[in-house]
């Protein structure tokens, strides 16, 4: 079975129809920052992945590479802000730290 990264990768998702046709709607323009792809690529956003691999044209939405990285930013943060903390169990390396240099030292200059 193909994953996320390779369907994204792949022809048949360059191809998709579906992302034809938001490209074209979009008027081959970032629908954030109206950029036309020469200062940032322009990338087909997935607004849900209900329909992955076989997604409708109301499922894209077409931005540039930058407000793209923005915009999966804001996302990830609305989704994980109302998650608790997980304890972070790590393991101290030393029980008593010792100095990271030793103050006795005297160099022999
Ligand atoms: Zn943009």
């Amino acid at each position: 079975m193909m994953n996320y990264h390779d369907y994204i990768a792949s022809r048949s998702w360059r191809q998709n129809p579906a992302r034809l046709a938001e490209l074209e709607a979009a008027g081959f323009r970032c629908r954030i920052c109206n950029d036309d792809g020469q200062a940032n690529a322009l990338e087909v956003h997935h607004r849900t992945y209900a329909n992955l691999g076989r997604e409708l044209p109301s499922d894209l939405t077409t931005l540039c590479r930058s407000c793209h990285r923005v915009a999966t930013d804001h996302l990830r943060r609305l989704r994980y802000a109302g998650h608790a903390i997980a304890h972070a169990d790590i393991q101290q390396p030393f029980e008593c730290p010792v100095p990271l240099v030793d103050p006795t030292f005297k160099e022999n200059i």
